[in-house]
């Protein structure tokens, strides 16, 4: 199965790959052809994770980094022999580890990736970069994968090699293996020869790894090679090895220093994005607490960004030495999107999750870096098409904020961006300013509709005084709206207040009159209230007299803090336990149906009539009728005798 090439040698043995390494290696070499060179990125990465982990250990173990203290990270190639060799001094891996770590998926991003395959091809590519897929990614580029490896504290003899054509199954055996650290030789697909050339290879480097926070080091170019600078220095003797990145962490770096480009690169390497950030934040915090963040907000959302059990969070340094990936405690989870790096002055370094959670100093910093990113994303605002695409990718998570994050709720509405009724596009949406802007003086509410689309809110009934009194409302239409408007109640001292719910009057003066006009008409209209009301039963808890109604003869009004009909109805089919609530019934007392019906004499026609009325009524909710067919029967029966 692997290549006769290797020799079978004592303790030698061939195994099988985990069946999900089997499946991700196939897909991996499918999906990936056109962003082959990530293969270098990800094994950069691993070796720049080696040295971490390295450095992490030699904190309580002092002679690990002794024998060979400077941590680097080597690349060579053999353009005959069409060969690329990363070698790294890091941390390395002993037998077990090599066994676990390179022939199962242990680690959740990979098998997570495995979940969400679509077996859409140029989705899975775009989507295989935010992983860190890792290791496997060299089979894209090499039929045949070595490694030698020597985990740090083992001696000599007790090196690893594991070798594989990365179809099935793996080789691992021992090898004398001289100095601590990994050795990766990948032999290179035909397709792929072009991988070992030095300009080749320096410029993937450049692109991803030039803020690691170890050196890269290449053989220095021969003058011959030199593409740009074709001078006759004599070739030297022995080969050296030069540093080809900067090799310093970025962040530790003064802003003024760095350019756009070194931002964007850094971006890339921390997110596994292919792409560049939307923007970012660079601070350097002195003081009672000392730290550094580098936050950036990513263009692209993750394919797991609603889901709240994902890996998220900031890479964690306590004085420039890794500590961890995803520390989650230093942003609230809406905020779960943002990448970056923290680097403590303070922090012990052998601090861990459960630290975390119990230091005080972290909550500070949390509230500030939370600060931050708002701050970023509110500079966002004044470049109107990068905020759409900004608020149309993350806004629905920024949402949840209103719930998770009081401090900041008004500043979180603030960018906000809802469809107003008086837009014709649902596209074109206006923040909460803009339409107090916009407002009458007379006007003191922010009025809203949710519902399942744009047009099913702009036509609602509820809507209808508002149309004709050309007062704006906004529609909202995701599912989050209903859950965080009742959360969010009031912007700038302006109450938000929901069309559809409770008593409605649309200005102070006239409220007054309003209630008083309403009163007598319901007095007046006594029996026609009353009969609706047996006819109805359970299902309404009033009949009144509508204030809200223009062209529609009925709708369904909810209490005012109660879940939308729709919403309700949608969490009960869902198997959500909620308090019981039921709607009044609001008709419009100037309609031709509701003034036919009052003449109505004939008890079942009355009845037939006021099922049609309230099954209309729950439909414009976007309600799913209980009893449909009944529903159809009464209206066919109707429509019949209209006829006869
Ligand atoms: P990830 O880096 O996301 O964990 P990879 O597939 O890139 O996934 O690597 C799998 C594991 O193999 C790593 O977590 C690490 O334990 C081990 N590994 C890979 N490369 C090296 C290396 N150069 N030195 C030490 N360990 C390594
Ligand atoms: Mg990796």
């Amino acid at each position: 199965m692997n290549d006769a090439t290797v020799s079978a040698t004592p303790g030698t043995e061939t195994m099988g790959f985990q069946t999900e390494v089997a499946k991700l290696l196939q897909l991996m070499i499918h999906s990936l052809y056109s962003n082959k060179e990530i293969f270098l990125r990800e094994l950069v990465s691993n070796a720049a994770d080696a040295a971490d982990k390295l450095r992490f250990e030699a904190l309580t173990q002092a002679g690990l980094l002794a024998e060979d203290p400077e941590l680097g990270i080597w690349i060579d190639f053999d353009a005959t022999a069409h060969t690329i060799t990363i070698r790294d001094n890091g941390v390395g891996m002993s037998r077990e580890e090599v066994i676990t770590n390179l022939g199962t998926i242990a680690h959740s991003g990979t098998s997570e990736f495995l979940k969400t395959l679509s077996g859409d091809q140029q989705k899975d590519a775009s989507l295989i970069g935010q992983f860190g897929v890792g290791f496997y990614s060299s089979f894209v580029v090499a039929s045949k994968v070595e490694v030698k490896t020597r985990r740090a504290s083992l001696v000599p003899v007790e090196g690893v090699y594991w070798a594989s054509a990365g179809e099935g199954s793996f080789e691992v055996g021992t090898a004398d293996v001289a100095q601590r650290g990994t050795e990766i030789v990948l032999h290179l697909r035909e397709e792929a020869y072009e991988y070992a050339d030095a300009w080749r290879l320096r410029g993937i480097i450049h692109k991803y790894a030039e803020h690691i926070g170890v050196p890269v080091y290449m053989l220095k170019q021969e003058a011959g090679a030199a593409s740009e600078e074709g001078e006759e220095a004599a070739l030297p003797d022995t080969p050296t090895w030069e540093v080809i990145n900067q090799a310093a962490a970025l962040w530790t770096r003064p802003r003024s220093e760095i350019t756009e480009d070194e931002y964007k690169a850094f971006y890339r390497h921390i997110s596994h994005d292919f792409g560049d950030p939307l923007s970012w934040s660079h601070n350097r915090v002195e003081g009672k607490l000392e730290y550094t963040s580098l936050l950036y907000l990513p263009t692209r959302a993750p394919y797991d960004l609603y889901n709240r059990e994902a890996p998220k969070g900031l890479k964690l340094y306590v004085q420039r030495v890794f500590i961890m990936d995803q520390a989650e405690q230093f942003l609230p989870l809406y905020l779960r999107f943002v990448k970056g790096v923290i680097d403590s002055n303070d922090l012990p370094l052998n601090v861990s999750r459960e630290l975390l959670q119990s230091n005080p100093s972290i909550e500070t910093i949390r509230n500030t870096l939370t600060k931050r990113v708002l701050d970023m994303i509110a500079k966002l605002e004044s470049e109107p098409e990068k905020y759409l695409e900004f608020w149309k990718t993350f806004g629905n998570v920024l949402k949840e904020g209103i719930v998770e994050d009081q401090t900041n709720r008004e500043k979180l509405a603030g960018l906000f961006r809802f469809a107003g009724s008086k837009q014709l596009d649902e596209q074109q949406v206006i923040s909460l300013d803009a339409y107090i802007e916009r407002m009458p003086a007379t006007q003191k509410a922010i009025y809203y509709v949710t519902a399942e689309s744009f047009n099913a809110g702009r036509q609602s009934p509820h809507m209808e005084i508002f149309l004709k009194k050309d007062i704006e409302v906004l529609v909202m239409t995701d599912r989050i709206d209903e859950w965080m408007m009742s959360w969010l109640h009031e912007y700038k001292g302006k109450s938000f207040v929901h069309v559809g719910k409770g008593e409605l009057s649309l200005d102070e003066d006239s409220a007054e009159a309003q209630k008083k006009m309403q009163e007598t008409q319901e007095a007046e209209h006594k029996d026609l209230l009353q009969r609706l009301k047996e006819a109805l039963g359970e299902q309404i808890t009033d009949v009144k007299v509508s204030t809200r109604l223009v062209d529609s003869p009925a709708c369904l009004v909810v209490a005012e803090g109660d879940i939308g009909l729709a919403t309700r109805q949608m969490l009960e089919a869902a198997g959500q336990k909620l308090p019981p609530s039921r709607p009044h019934l609001e008709i419009n007392i100037q309609h031709a149906l509701i003034q036919q019906m009052e003449k109505e004499t004939q008890a079942q026609r009355f009845k037939a009539l006021a099922t049609i009325l309230y099954g209309q009524a729950a439909l414009a909710e976007g309600m799913q009728l209980k009893d449909p067919s009944e529903f159809v029967g009464q209206l066919n029966r109707l429509l019949g005798q209209m006829f006869t």
